[in-house]
């Protein structure tokens, strides 16, 4: 029996992949083994989950579109290979699929709608993550990988290039997918640092700063962090405070977020 086709839902950001040799790309670099945990986000229609599942005896699958968990779960391929999590990733407690000995590989065509708090979501638990491959909007690969000087270098290059290293793995034209999305794409790799790279020891006081520092770009530290660090705190780090903070180094916020007393 053929199955129905699927109607593409925009609320649940589905542009589903379909361009084979892009689909071979990003599962050949993302190189899956036998024994991982590998844990794919929104699988849709399958694109890569019947790719990876050639290589790999065992893959978790967190979707929130019941409709695909009900074609997944009717499909004979999947039983006893696929573990469907039908649920919202963005409240999904990943530290759920986790054992003593492995730690998570995260891949996903990623529902662009809401691809910034995702990234902050898995942030949390970079600790248990071994990398990540994620297909995102280009422009969020390029924020994501910016370093300090530029336009693209804001809160979320900072927030993820503090515990991971990145690198841009794939550009990916909107013809790769069906329904075509309105912007280009990009396949990042992101790997949480096992030792420390930069100094955070205070996690919250951390992103306190960095988010006060970006929250008017065009503005200088001194404006944007009142309320949380004087002048004299603000050269203590080592920092001037009339600086904006697109020019300031990782470890230029790790020295500000120290003097948050
Ligand atoms: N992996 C498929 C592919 O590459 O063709 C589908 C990718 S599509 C861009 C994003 C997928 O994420 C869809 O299957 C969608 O239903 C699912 N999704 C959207 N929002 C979600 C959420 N909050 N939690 C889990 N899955 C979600």
């Amino acid at each position: 029996m053929t199955k129905a086709k699927h109607l593409a839902r925009k609320r649940f950001g589905q542009n589903f992949l379909q361009d084979q040799r892009v689909i071979n790309q990003i599962i050949s670099r993302f190189h899956p083994q036998k024994g991982e945990c590998i844990v794919e986000i929104g699988p849709g229609l399958g694109a890569l989950t019947w790719p990876l599942l050639e290589q790999i005896d065992e893959l978790h699958a967190i979707e929130l579109d019941r409709d695909l968990v009900a074609r997944f779960e009717a499909d004979p391929r999947a039983s006893g290979h696929l573990h469907l999590h039908q649920h919202d990733v963005l409240d999904f407690d990943f530290s759920s699929l986790t054992n003593a000995t492995a730690r998570l590989r995260i891949i996903g065509n990623l529902p662009y709608n809401i691809s910034t708090p995702l990234i902050f979501h898995l942030l949390e638990y970079a600790p248990i993550i071994q990398d990540m491959m994620l297909m995102l909007q280009k422009e969020v690969v390029q924020r994501i990988t910016a370093g300090p000087g530029g336009k693209n270098y804001g809160r979320l290059s900072v927030m993820v290039q503090a515990r991971c290293a990145v690198e841009k793995i794939l550009d990916v034209s909107s013809g790769a997918f069906s329904p075509p999305p309105k912007v280009d794409s990009a396949v990042v790799r992101i790997v949480p640092h096992t030792a420390v790279v930069v100094d955070i020891p205070d996690s919250e006081n951390f992103a306190r700063i960095v988010k006060a520092s970006f929250k008017q770009r065009r503005k200088t530290l001194r404006n944007n962090l009142k309320g949380l660090l004087n002048d004299v705190e603000i050269s203590a780090a080592g920092v001037d405070p009339s600086a904006r903070a697109e020019t300031l180094s990782l470890e230029d916020f790790s020295a500000l977020a120290k003097q948050i007393t």
